[in-house]
């Protein structure tokens, strides 16, 4: 069990699926691709509720509902967009985008450890991404090298923490050069889906940044308390004694953890960690997930009832992405 799963035949091995869904699936991976990392599986097949059904039914399962495909895919509303943030709109150069003043994204890679179901960048990752070639990556350092203004670089994708360690050195090496950049920002789903790649000599890596008058914080991706294994809570252990901030990341997912109990579970949980919650957003447009959409005023009815139920630290902010490119907003 140490490959991730890419394809209808492995999630049938696995009994994730069976002979009549897999027929029902095939449109569906053919549009979006598979992959399940050993980490995640075991938390499909470890939970709780696995072992009280006898591993015969996971499809209830937060872990499960996340990554294995499902026949809703193949739903397309006429709304649902290409490019639901707009960001193609905002990019000077290759890989970078630039919508607010002071900070840009940098997408290193298009590839992720894990294919979200939910994922609204799903049209340009994955197979239908493209990876920065080297060429591309100095064109996009030189941009934010000659542009003041930028304060902060947040590496995204894709998964950035995919990139190989020569990639991440030759791209820290540079961003550290440069004086104007002061923090450093990682959107990542690794520490939870794949801990196992942050070695060491990453982290040795990020903490660079400190000697260089930088900050660094590492914003972490998860959906659901089950998603904390037992490998993810010794990495994030890692990063936080490495001296590393951690920030939370999470979609509020219909039947996944729209509900007050799995919300605070998991608000408590990027807490117990030492992450502090920071962003919950509400689903984009993105092609075939409206059955992961939760209607706007219940969303708010939520974080209202987290607010008068939990610590305030474990309270995030309620955002919905204005398509065209107009941006983040909060909304509760
Ligand atoms: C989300 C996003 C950011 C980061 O926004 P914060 O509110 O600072 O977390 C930056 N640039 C783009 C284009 C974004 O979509
Ligand atoms: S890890 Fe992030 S970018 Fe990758 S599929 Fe999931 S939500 Fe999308």
């Amino acid at each position: 069990m140490n490959k991730s799963l890419i394809s209808l035949d492995n999630l049938e091995k696995q009994n994730l699926i069976n002979k009549n869904k897999r027929a029902l699936l095939e449109p569906v991976v053919a549009q979006f691709q598979i992959r399940i990392t050993p980490d995640m599986l075991n938390a499909i097949k470890n939970s709780q509720s696995a072992i009280e059904q006898n591993l015969v039914n996971y499809e209830n399962n937060p872990v499960f509902k996340q990554f294995v495909p499902d026949i809703a895919e193949n739903t397309i509303l006429p709304e649902e967009l290409i490019d639901p943030i707009g960001d193609n709109a905002y990019t000077p150069v290759a890989g970078i985008v630039h919508r607010y003043c002071d900070r840009v994204l940098l997408k290193l890679t298009a590839a992720c450890a894990v294919y979200c179901r939910f994922c609204f960048r799903r049209e340009m990752i994955g197979a239908k991404g493209e990876q920065l070639s080297t060429k591309q990556l100095e064109l996009a350092l030189d941009y934010i090298e000659n542009h003041q203004e930028i304060w902060e670089v947040i590496l995204t994708g894709g998964d950035p923490l995919i990139a190989s360690q020569a990639q991440l050195t030759m791209l820290f090496t540079r961003l550290n050069k440069i004086a104007h950049v002061k923090n450093i920002r990682i959107h990542t789903r690794i520490p939870i889906v794949e801990p196992k790649r942050i070695s060491a000599a990453m982290l040795s890596l990020f903490q660079t940044v400190f000697t260089h008058q930088k900050s660094l914080y590492i914003v972490i991706h998860a959906n659901h308390a089950q998603e904390f294994t037992e490998n993810a809570i010794k990495t994030l252990a890692q990063i936080a004694d490495a001296g590393i901030p951690m920030l939370s990341q999470s979609v509020l997912l219909k039947n996944i953890n729209d509900n007050l109990d799995d919300l605070s579970t998991l608000m408590r949980t990027f807490i117990l960690h030492r992450i502090k919650p920071y962003y919950l957003h509400q689903m984009d447009l993105a092609k075939g997930t409206s059955h992961f959409k939760v209607d706007e005023l219940y969303a708010r009815d939520l974080i209202r009832a987290l607010r008068a139920n939990i610590s305030g630290i474990c309270i995030p902010v309620l955002i919905q992405e204005i398509p065209a490119g107009v941006g983040k907003v909060p909304i509760f």
